[in-house]
């Protein structure tokens, strides 16, 4: 790409996609050196968890993140088995989008590893696109020891594409000049929107590649997907007006956990995965300076519906004042649980916080007195706990959570 294109004086945006390599594993090795170079697969110690993220010296044995733990093991049975630490993965994921917002203010976290960044608008303090993608990447590497790989392009769907395809430790970006040529040759799956039904249709339509789709006349698109048809014509174009919507639109927090042996309802396994979850939840939320007033607990029951399906349930409560406090979460989600009286045996539980609101101190002054009082301690005591986990990990907590925590390591978050 000549200088001129890659400058940026043509974009009429610069957003950046940036997404960690291998983030959990890496984060592994981070912490203990002597792990590099080996297969790191983190998410699989449970015979019925999934990868949650293998080094690239496991993916060389085809071991990927979603696969089962037992598949991953038969690839690469020598493979180091962990099974992740949240707390400390939330903490450097909080260390990198630090350093994001020197980059810009408009970052939005897509989960724990990857965000977009608005860097509209940048060229004189950063230089090009290009410049600026490499001293992000140099940036979140100095000050972090993590590897980012980093997409720019004028379009959110383009950039993601960019960061995926330069993995690892990658650096791509393409122009408005360039971005038809660009997508033409991609097959049609990735445009954002492209589910497998969808697929199967422009498939059956001769529909291959972005280019082919490209070339269809608009209204037949519109005959065949509607409205959504004209949209993904408009992203075949490289056309997609969305922009950077920054932190603070997140919808939801979620921690959950599939258990190696079915539970009763009563057990306390069960018991114990909740508060670890609630106090997950509370300490993402302080960390991200969030509250949520709506806590769901959700249960996949252990009676299997054939196809690798479960039943589950799920209920909501929506407590009387936002909370970032881990035990008002968990014990909100037992509370539903011991309502909910289930009889059957549950294979997953987790807990979702949403109805999110920015956390504001001031706030405490609207309870009468006595439970300010108590909600500052409890407030104090739940900073307290963060610093200690940010210190020592989150193995150093005490108030006898140390053995849910063991007992609950989540397999999805988000
Ligand atoms: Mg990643």
């Amino acid at each position: 790409m000549d200088a001129r294109k890659s400058s940026g004086a043509q974009w009429p945006r610069v957003i950046a996609h940036a997404d960690l390599d291998a983030f959990y594993a890496s984060a592994e090795i981070l912490d203990d050196p002597s792990l590099r170079g080996k297969p790191v697969i983190v998410g699989g110690s449970s015979t019925r968890g999934v990868v949650t993220s293998a080094s690239y010296d496991a993916r060389k044995y085809g071991v990927r993140a979603a696969m089962p733990t037992a598949a991953a093991q038969r690839l690469c049975p020598h493979g180091i088995f962990l099974r992740g630490r949240m707390a400390r993965y939330a903490e450097l994921s909080h260390q990198v989008r630090t350093v994001f917002y020197r980059f810009s203010p408009l970052v939005e976290p897509l989960s724990l590893d990857e965000a977009f960044l608005d860097l509209t608008g940048t060229g004189r303090l950063l230089g090009s696109p290009l410049d600026a993608g490499r001293a992000l990447k140099r940036a979140v590497l100095d000050e972090t020891g993590l590897v980012v790989s980093v997409g720019l392009a004028p379009t959110k769907m383009a950039a993601k594409i960019l960061s995926d395809m330069s993995k690892p430790d990658g650096l791509m970006a393409v122009g408005p000049d360039d971005l038809a040529a660009f997508l033409e040759p991609l097959p049609v799956s990735r445009l954002w929107g492209v589910g497998r039904v969808t697929l199967s249709r422009l498939n059956q339509a001769g529909i291959y590649t972005i280019g082919d789709l490209a070339r269809i006349d608009p209204a037949q698109l519109h005959s065949m997907f509607g409205l959504s048809g004209l949209h993904l014509y408009e992203l075949a174009h490289g056309r997609d007006p969305r922009e950077v919507n920054a932190d603070w639109q997140r919808k939801s927090y979620g921690e959950e956990n599939t258990f190696e042996c079915d539970q009763l309802a009563d057990s306390a396994a069960v018991r114990d995965c909740l508060i670890a979850h609630g106090e997950a939840l509370g300490r993402r939320l302080r960390a991200d300076g969030m509250t949520a007033r709506t806590v769901t607990l959700k249960l996949k029951f252990a009676r299997s519906l054939g196809e690798g399906r479960y039943p589950v349930i799920t209920r909501s409560a929506t407590l009387e004042h936002a909370t970032d406090d881990g035990a008002v979460i968990g014990a909100t989600a037992m509370r539903m649980l011991k309502r909910s009286r289930p009889t059957e045996k549950i294979r997953l539980v987790g807990i979702q916080a949403h109805n999110l609101k920015h956390a504001d101190t001031s706030q405490l002054e609207l309870f009468d007195p006595v439970t300010s009082l108590a909600l500052q301690k409890r407030a104090r005591l739940n900073r307290a706990l963060d610093e200690v986990t940010r210190r020592f990990g989150s193995r150093a907590i005490t108030r006898g959570l140390a053995r849910a925590e063991r007992a609950a390591p989540t397999t999805r978050i988000k």
